[in-house]
């Protein structure tokens, strides 16, 4: 038999080992016939929909959440079209597996689980022909790169290369929440070494074994990436993700107005956060312009709440410098305050004229905030006396204990609720079950990016928008306020429920790209029907036909 027909022969065992177009056990008797496949599945055909129920009985049968994410990823790994079916039908029940938080155990286990390549390594030994190693890149359709370095992830500190599954669960949550084609998605891991002796001496450890590259030699590398991703994959969005802060805030500042690009946990998590106060003012009747907010934790996502929370402000009319007042911020050296000796750049603007303090609830009886919000990584920050103190001075007090995953969270729900006598308007960044506290039961909110970004990056990329903009961040923070319902309000729950997240993202797109349409961001005209465009774009899990 000559080549050729081998090959055709052949056809359907490649399909077969193709997650993008393996059916499984669903390949119809057509399919089959047409792709020389019988013989080499079970006979008897499955619908996905019998499927789903199999693979839904496999994870709820694992011992723990850990042993229910590989068996996840070893699926996305063999049928995406059925993980993908999976997890948007099962949404609520999969996030906390292939995202936050169990996602921060499976990258603390990288070295030792790994079993298949998925996502793309940059190193510093590819430096001089990145662009040569992109071409390796499978798929020639990459519309949208989440690329971290591993430095910060989660709360979980620098993970170095072993950090690679955020971008790959990021990405995920793209198609999952917002229909970007699995195909269209790269995750990259940046690897420049990693300042984790621990993971230095693990002779299991995958990354670089070298100490982390800083200054010129990162960043020239960094450009080269970037170069090399522009040219390869033309239009397409780079998020910034988990790096540690020394790199973060320098990297949007110098890219935001050159590419198309944004960082998720300085501008998602402002997005999110702001669009949660929105919500809660609808509970408590208040206006954004009466808040006080007290932050715990001014890094990333501490300042880019506080950033997007000033836009907001100064979008209702307030100046920059009132707006920047409402801001309180408190860190490991105390309240952060002007008379400080040395403070980082992205800290300056919101060091304020009042005397220093080190005692956080000390800070919450001085400064009187209406909201205080974790972003520190700190389980256990917001105990009992801060949050009866918060009760004391407020009617309902906004407790949002955003770190991430679970284990950091500064308060759970059940403490928020209880310490409060059930007063508290609560959301964690990682989720917690509803509590029930007298005759009420509360839902807590979940207070994740999740609910930012796969819009963002959606409209974005439907509109061909050559950047990504502050003012697209704040109408996504204003649209989903809005799509919180008055069911969800009065369960004490600021954001809707997870049930509801690609009709979120898709309305979220919509507001993105017309603000790249009517800010001549893109060199297209905005189409007669937005909304159908979006709709149309977004990826469904359906099989193919082969026959
Ligand atoms: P970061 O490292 O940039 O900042 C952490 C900040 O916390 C720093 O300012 C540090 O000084 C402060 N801090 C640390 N220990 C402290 C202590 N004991 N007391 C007071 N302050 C302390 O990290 P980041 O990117 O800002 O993330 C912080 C946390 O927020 C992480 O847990 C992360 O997972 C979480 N996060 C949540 C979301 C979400 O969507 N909910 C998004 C982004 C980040």
């Amino acid at each position: 038999m000559n080549d050729e027909n081998l090959s055709t022969m052949h056809r359907g065992v490649k399909v077969l080992h193709d997650p993008i177009r393996n059916k499984g056990t669903a390949f119809t008797e057509a399919d089959r016939r047409a792709l020389n496949l019988t013989g080499l599945l079970p006979p008897r055909v499955h619908s996905a929909a019998e499927q789903e129920l199999r693979v839904l009985g496999n994870v709820r049968d694992k011992p723990t959440d850990l042993a229910r994410y590989l068996y996840l990823i070893s699926l996305q790994d063999r049928n995406e079209t059925l993980f993908y079916r999976v997890v948007m039908n099962n949404i609520e029940e999969m996030m906390p597996l292939i995202y936050t938080p169990t996602v921060g155990a499976a990258c603390q286990e990288f070295q030792h689980i790994y079993r298949r390549p998925r996502g793309f390594y940059v190193c510093s030994n590819n430096r001089g022909h990145i662009k040569k190693v992109l071409q390796n890149w499978p798929h020639k359709n990459a519309r949208i790169i989440v690329i971290t370095d591993g430095e910060r992830i989660l709360g979980l500190g620098d993970l170095g290369a072993d950090g690679m599954g955020i971008p790959i669960g990021k990405l995920s949550l793209y198609t999952a929440c917002a229909g970007i084609h699995p195909t269209e998605c790269l995750p990259v891991m940046f690897d420049v070494g990693t300042n984790n002796e621990e993971l230095l001496n693990d002779p299991l450890y995958n990354g670089l074994e070298q100490h982390r590259e800083r200054g010129e030699s990162f960043d020239s590398l960094l450009d080269e990436f970037i170069e090399a991703a522009r040219e390869t994959f033309p239009g397409v969005l780079i998020q910034f993700e988990d790096f540690g802060n020394i790199n973060a805030f320098r990297l949007l500042d110098k890219y935001r107005d050159k590419i198309c690009c944004f960082n998720d946990d300085i501008q998602g998590t402002g997005a999110v956060a702001l669009s949660g106060i929105i919500a809660a003012m609808r509970i408590t009747g208040e206006k954004l312009a009466d808040q006080r907010l007290l932050f715990l934790g001014a890094g990333e996502a501490g300042i880019g709440t506080a950033d997007t929370f000033v836009a907001a402000l100064v979008e209702e009319g307030m100046s920059v410098e009132d707006a920047r007042k409402r801001c309180c911020f408190f860190d490991t050296e105390g309240l952060l305050t002007s008379n400080r000796e040395r403070i980082a750049d992205h800290k300056q603007r919101f060091a304020r004229d009042i005397p220093p303090m080190n005692d956080f609830l000390e800070a919450v009886k001085t400064l009187k905030p209406t909201a205080i919000l974790g972003l520190s990584g700190q389980p256990g920050s917001f105990p009992k006396e801060v949050i009866e103190t918060m009760a004391k001075i407020n009617k309902r007090p906004i407790i949002f204990a955003l770190s991430n995953p679970t284990s950091k969270a500064e308060c759970t729900a059940e403490e928020a609720y209880r310490w409060s006598k059930g007063r508290a308007i609560f959301a964690s960044g990682s989720p917690f079950s509803e509590v029930k506290y007298g005759n009420k039961t509360h839902v807590p909110g979940q207070g994740n990016n999740v609910y930012i970004f796969p819009g963002v990056g959606l409209g974005a990329i439907v509109s061909g928008s050559r950047r990504v903009t502050n003012e697209m961040f704040l109408a996504a923070s204003h649209s989903l306020a809005k799509q919180v319902s008055e069911f969800d309000l009065e369960q004490g729950c600021v954001y809707p429920p997870l049930s509801r997240v690609r009709e979120v993202s898709a309305k979220i797109a919509y507001e993105v790209a017309m603000i790249a349409f009517n800010n001549g961001l893109t060199d297209r005209e905005a189409p007669e029907d937005l909304m159908a465009e979006i709709r149309e774009y977004m990826y469904q899990p359906v099989y193919p036909h082969y026959a």
